[in-house]
């Protein structure tokens, strides 16, 4: 061996996880958040034309900011399931001295953090949440519901070094919002085509029932119910391997839950029941990279045909 190819060796990523940040992300200093290159982000945006292309016919856009009502998320119920993954907006809201001292204290050495206090704003942890004090603004819902298409850089506090958990990612989601037979017949449709999508992306993927990472120990009998109801169900792909495959799409049905918070309902006052179906974009472009590998090129004819590459 030379020593050029010593070199190669030494340079070359070993793990396959390595090998995909390298071709997909650059390092910001901090784990689960990262630049995008411009290879992986044609193909986040070629999977949204995808996926717009399967937009239900009658669904308002809405792209949501990265940012939402805390008051609003509160009222929603997120801290008594998911206290552990929200992040919240803080600022220095103290007079013109307090935040000078703030930042006297900073460039002595110290700390500027323990000055800060909580914004109106959280970081929004799913695209959903603003969507039904929206649509309960909107006074009677009509005959037929309604059916959005909404997208948002959403944000979990989850750290991990795995290319397929991040803490600042994108969601896509449609989301219906009708009678009970309305939600379980949209959500049944998409299930059927979230399959037929990934099978269409060369994906190995599976429908299986789930539950959300509920918190703390209540959280286990809230998890074992909403499995039990069938609420939620998941697209899962092999990213890293068979045994623990990654959950790249997801089915909900809410119930009454946001109908209730919100007060959606029809001109007779039923509750309006709600669902949605949710692309992880970020998940999606990691598993076509992951199956089909870092030069596109040599993706199959028909997946590059379907996405436009
Ligand atoms: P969920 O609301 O948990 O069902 O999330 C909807 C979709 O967002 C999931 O199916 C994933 O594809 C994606 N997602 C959730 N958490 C993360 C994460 N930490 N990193 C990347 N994608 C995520
Ligand atoms: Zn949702």
């Amino acid at each position: 061996m030379n020593m050029d190819a010593v070199d190669l060796v030494k340079d070359a990523p070993a793990d396959p996880q390595e090998a995909l940040a390298a071709a997909l992300f650059r390092p910001m200093g901090v784990d689960g958040v990262y630049a995008r290159t411009g290879v992986y982000e044609n193909v986040v945006e070629r999977l949204a034309a995808l996926i717009t292309r399967h937009r239900p016919e009658d669904a308002e856009v809405l792209r949501f900011p990265p940012v939402m009502s805390r008051r609003d998320l509160e009222k929603s119920g997120y801290l008594n399931s998911f206290p552990n993954l929200l992040g919240c907006v803080c600022a220095l809201h103290g007079s013109v001295a307090d935040i000078q001292d703030a930042v006297r204290r900073f460039e002595a050495g110290g700390s500027w953090t323990t000055s800060l206090s909580p914004a109106d704003l959280v970081l929004s942890p799913a695209a959903c949440y603003p969507v039904y004090p929206l649509a309960a603004a909107r006074g009677a819902m009509p005959r037929g519901g309604w059916r959005f298409d909404i997208a948002c850089d959403c944000f979990r506090h989850e750290p991990s070094r795995d290319l397929d958990r991040l803490q600042s990612f994108r969601m896509r989601e449609f989301v219906c919002i009708g009678q009970p037979d309305d939600i379980l017949a949209f959500r049944t449709r998409w299930i059927e085509r979230g399959r037929e999508l990934a099978a269409a992306l060369g994906l190995d993927a599976d429908i299986a029932p789930a539950n959300d990472p509920f918190f703390g120990r209540e959280g286990r009998m809230k998890a074992v119910s909403q499995i039990q109801q069938a609420l939620k169900f998941e697209l899962l792909v092999p990213i890293h391997s068979a045994e623990r495959p990654t959950a790249c799409m997801s089915f909900n049905y809410h119930r009454d839950h946001f109908g209730t918070t919100w007060g959606i309902h029809d001109e007779d006052g039923a509750v309006a029941h709600t669902g949605c179906v949710a692309f992880g974009m970020d998940r999606l472009a990691v598993a076509m990279f992951a199956r089909h590998g870092v030069d596109i090129g040599g993706w199959p004819r028909a997946v590059r045909e379907l996405l436009g590459l």
